[in-house]
This record gives C-alpha cells, structure tokens and sequence, in this order.
C-alpha cells in the first residue's frame, strides 16, 4: 500500500510536469505561428499601399530628378559622389509627403499597428551598349544608403522585398547621344514598434488561462496528495491506538479470569473466606481500573467546545503551591521538583478542576518519560499572560514531533512504546482544555535531553 501510493504520488508529479512542459511548448508555438502570421499580413499591407498610384507618384519625383543629375553626371558636371548627395536630398524632400501616404495607407489597413517602413538603395548600375558597367553605387561601399521612410537601425530591421527599377535611357553628352540601362535596385525593410508586446498581450489570455488551469491542477494534486499522507497517518495512529488499548485491556482482563475461577473455586468449596475475600477485591480493583481506562478514553476525547468549564477566581501562585503539595505526596517515584512560583498576586480566572488535570497530565508526563529533575515556574509575562512552565530532563521531544504531540492519539513513534505506555490523549486533552480556557500551549525541545512545556492563559 505504502508503495503503491508513493508510485502514485511519483507518477502524478512526473505526469504534472510533462503537462507543464507540453503547455510551455505549446503556448511557444503559439507564439511562432502568431509572429510568422503577424509578418505576413504587415508585409502584405506594405506591398498594398506601396502599389498605390499615390506611393508611385511620389517615387517618380525623386527618380525623375535622378535622371536629370544622371545626364550632368555623364557630362561630368558633377562627380559620383555628388550625384548620390543629390539623390539624398531630393528624397528627404520628399519624404514628409511619402511618409504621409504611406502611414494613411497602413493604418486604413491594420490600424493600431506601427509598421515602420525603410527603402534604402542596394545598388546603381548603368550599362552601355558595348556591355560596359559603371558603378555608381553598390552596398559593399556603404552597407546602406537611406531613401525613403523612417531610418530605423539595421538591428531592427526586416528585409521583406528588393525592387529594381530598370530603364533604358537616352543621355545627350556633347552632341552626341547614347542610351544607356539603367539599374537602380532597392531594398524594403519593415520594423514593427513593440512586434513582441503585442504578440504577448495578444497571446496574454491564452496565458493567463493555461497558468490559472495549471495553478488548479498543481493545487489539486497538492490537497490529494497531503490528503493522502493525512490518511495515512490516521490510519497509523489509529492502528496504533487500538494496540495500546487491547495491551492495556489484557492485563486486567486476564487478572480478572484468574480472579474469578480462583473465586468460584473457593466459593464452591465454602473452605477459605480469606481467599473469597481477596478475590473479590482483586475483581473490583480491576473492574475499577477497565472502566477507568474506558472513561480516560471517553472523556480525554472530548474537544475544548464540549468541555464545560466553569470558571472561578483565585489566587494563581497558592494554588500552583497546593498542586504541587499534593503532587508530591502522591508521587510513587522519587522525583526532585524545583518551584520557582512567583507572588504576582494576580487572580487567575479559571476552573481550578480542569486546570489542575492539565498541570499533572504534564507532570506525569515529565515523570513518565525520564524526567527525574523538574522546574515548574510560574509569572505573568509580558502581553499579560498567567505563564506556567514546566521543564524536565527527560527523554526529550525531536523537534518534528513537536507539533503532532498535541494530536489526538499521537504517540513519538520513535520512542519504545512498551517502556512507557499510554494512550496519546494526555497532551490532546490538556491541550483542550487550556483551549477552553483561551490560552495556549507550546513545547520546546532540542530532541536529545529534557522538554519545556509553556501554558499561557491570559489575565482576565
Ligand atoms: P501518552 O499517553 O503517549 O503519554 P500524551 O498525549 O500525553 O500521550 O503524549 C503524547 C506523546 O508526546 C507521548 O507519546 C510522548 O511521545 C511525547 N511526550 C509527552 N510528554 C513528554 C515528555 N515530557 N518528554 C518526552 N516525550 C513526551
């Protein structure tokens, strides 16, 4: 059983995290497809509004100027260098109106959207008609030669389209004309301003719902799990509950079969009164001492609700001093008990009868478990709380035990049970009871030698 639910919780927390990782991979994907989709459609914006008559009319400006500064170029009016300043110029001029057309054009398309456009030129050739080329621009002498649009960086740049406008042209140099090709190549670079938070809020709820999914799962498999180790370990103590119970039941039940053959044999024979006599009391101590058991039972289950506790005024160190008198007169091995019991002279409002059973369940405790020095203190303490402590130096209590000892039938497993018998209800009723008087109680041990025990109950 215990291997088979530790399979179980294994196989759960392996199966958790394949959902997680499959969820993670699938939400990635998402996001891909999502990009590529969002490319697509920006890319085909852009090739919609750059086929506008309004786009391509603006275009022709600056190409109609080129060809103009191309023809004093050939007439070596001008240098190369001039040429390509020349092209700059006209274009930033006319990049106002061309950026005004074109961002129309993208918001009537996908609006919300900042697609940013760039042409930059990526070459400039003219060709004779003998074959021979003349470079007027090529990238590898700049790597980019801004034209139109916004003049984001490289870094964020993507090439979606290379146009070329090709054209063969008639050039009049000193009475002499000539038609050359012309090879003007373009590039189209596109960046969207925060691509990555819009495909995130975009994709935000599909998030948002496969964590929230994830979250339940994870809480799920939380509660079950703990709900199984909980059971597990009722089941424990309730098994070793009903041990303890039949171990204890079995010595006075035996004693009382003895007793009673013993008796009928002696009162058949009518010889021996004496023997009569003793069996008798053998028979009622033992009967007294099953239904004693019976009663700790039944009554050290009760909660602090069902405890009826009826308060009573009195003072709080006269009566420590009393409990403990009378403690000591009962004791049936030498203990020695150190009193530091201050007079505070403050009335403790409790129930002398219930307070009294916790005290001793704990001195017994003491006592049972190898304390053979004990400490019982009493003050009020800062926030105005009776505090009654009570150290021994006995077995001690480990530190992750200490929590559990105040449950219902918990024993410290640990320990021989054999060595020191009970039930696991003294500290649940004590515990109860100080409940019902709205204090608290706490135990401190390092686990090796001696336990503290602290009742707080406030001053009222
Ligand atoms: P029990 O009938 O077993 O004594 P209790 O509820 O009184 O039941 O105590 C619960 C468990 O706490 C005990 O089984 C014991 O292991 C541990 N315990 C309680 N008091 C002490 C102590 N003074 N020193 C060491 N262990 C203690």
């Amino acid at each position: 059983m215990q291997l088979k639910s530790r399979v179980l919780i294994i196989a759960s927390i392996f199966t958790l995290f394949a959902l997680i990782a499959i969820q993670g991979y699938l939400i990635y994907n998402s996001y891909e497809l999502k990009n590529k989709t969002f490319t697509i459609d920006a890319r085909n914006a852009i090739a919609k509004v750059y086929n506008t008559k309004e786009v391509d009319s603006v275009m022709w400006l600056y190409r109609n100027h080129f060809l103009t500064r191309l023809e004093s170029y050939r007439n070596n009016s001008i240098s190369k260098k001039e040429l390509i300043n020349s092209l700059q110029t006209k274009a930033s001029e006319i990049n106002p109106n061309f950026l005004s057309f074109y961002h129309n054009g993208i918001e009537a398309l996908i609006p919300g959207v900042d697609i940013n456009l760039k042409i930059a030129v990526a070459s400039i050739n003219l060709t004779d008609s003998l074959g021979r080329k003349d470079i007027i621009f090529s990238d590898s002498d700049t790597p980019q030669l801004f034209l139109l649009g916004e003049n984001f960086g490289v870094e964020d740049q993507l090439l979606i389209n290379n146009s070329t406008w090709q054209k063969d042209h008639e050039f009049n140099a000193n009475d002499t004309s000539e038609i050359l090709d012309l090879n003007f190549k373009t590039s189209v670079y596109m960046n969207v301003v925060n691509q990555n938070s819009l495909l995130i809020k975009e994709l935000s709820g599909l998030f948002v719902a496969s964590s929230l999914l994830l979250l339940f799962v994870v809480s799920l498999l939380y509660y079950s799990i703990r709900n199984l180790i909980k059971q597990k370990r009722l089941s424990e103590i309730k098994t070793d509950f009903i041990n303890n119970i039949t171990h204890e039941l079995k010595t006075p039940l035996s004693t009382l079969k003895l007793a009673t053959n013993t008796f009928i044999t002696a009162y058949e024979e009518r010889k021996n009164s004496t023997i009569v006599k003793e069996t008798v009391e053998i028979i009622e101590r033992q009967n007294t001492r099953i239904q004693k058991l019976i009663d700790q039972v039944l009554k050290s289950s009760l909660g602090y609700q069902q405890i009826q506790i009826s308060r009573e005024h009195f003072n709080a160190t006269v009566f420590l001093q009393e409990l403990l008198k009378d403690y000591r007169i009962g004791m049936d091995q030498p203990i020695s008990i150190v009193e530091s019991i201050e007079n505070t002279g403050v009335t403790l409002h409790a129930d002398p009868f219930y307070l009294s059973t916790a005290i001793i369940n704990i001195l017994n405790n003491a006592a049972k478990y190898g304390g053979t020095e004990l400490q019982v203190k009493y003050s009020i303490d800062a926030a105005n709380n009776h505090l009654i402590s009570i150290s021994d130096n006995g077995i001690g209590i480990s530190p992750k035990y200490q929590r559990l000892i105040f449950e219902k039938f918990y024993r410290v497993s640990e320990q021989n049970k054999h060595n020191y018998k009970g039930l696991g209800l003294g500290l649940y009723y004590t515990n109860q009871i100080i409940k019902a008087h709205q204090g608290s109680i706490t135990v401190s041990s390092d686990g090796t030698k001696g336990s503290n025990f602290e009742i707080k109950i406030p001053v009222l």
